[in-house]
């Protein structure tokens, strides 16, 4: 499936080739890029390999370009929030986890949620979720 990946703030497209480029820092302060795949349930990370994050580490994630903060507490503190447009302009909240290593992702569209990893009962909270949308 073709999809978009937009900032929730500036709405400048995230996606680039079969990635979704996200700016992060460790728990030490660090800086790096990461690189997401755009397909929903794949979790393969790319970075740089001098960028350490270990496994379980509690990331900060912005915006690449307006450099404001993805998190969304309002559904959980380790909560992150980008935007996804499907190939019929579709607009839907993509929220997942900051945990480094924690595979869940929630697609959610008009009080619907689509669940994606092993992970995803951990934050499930559909009325929290549900809430925001
Ligand atoms: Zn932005």
């Amino acid at each position: 499936m073709k999809a978009n990946y937009l900032c929730p703030i500036c709405r400048t497209y995230l996606n680039v080739g079969d990635q979704i480029v996200i700016s992060a820092k460790n728990e030490k302060g660090v800086k790096g890029l990461l690189l997401f795949s755009i397909h929903l349930g794949d979790y393969e990370i790319n970075k740089h390999p001098n960028f350490d994050i270990e496994k379980n580490e509690n990331l900060s994630m912005y915006c690449p370009c307006c450099h404001k903060s993805l998190r969304y507490p309002k559904a959980h503190k380790n909560i992150f929030k980008i935007l996804m447009q499907d190939d019929e302009d579709q607009e839907y909240e993509i929220l997942f986890s900051g945990i480094y290593g924690e595979r869940c992702t929630y697609q959610i569209h008009e009080k619907k949620v689509n669940t994606f990893g092993q992970d995803a009962s951990k934050y499930i909270n559909f009325n929290n979720l549900i809430d925001m949308s």
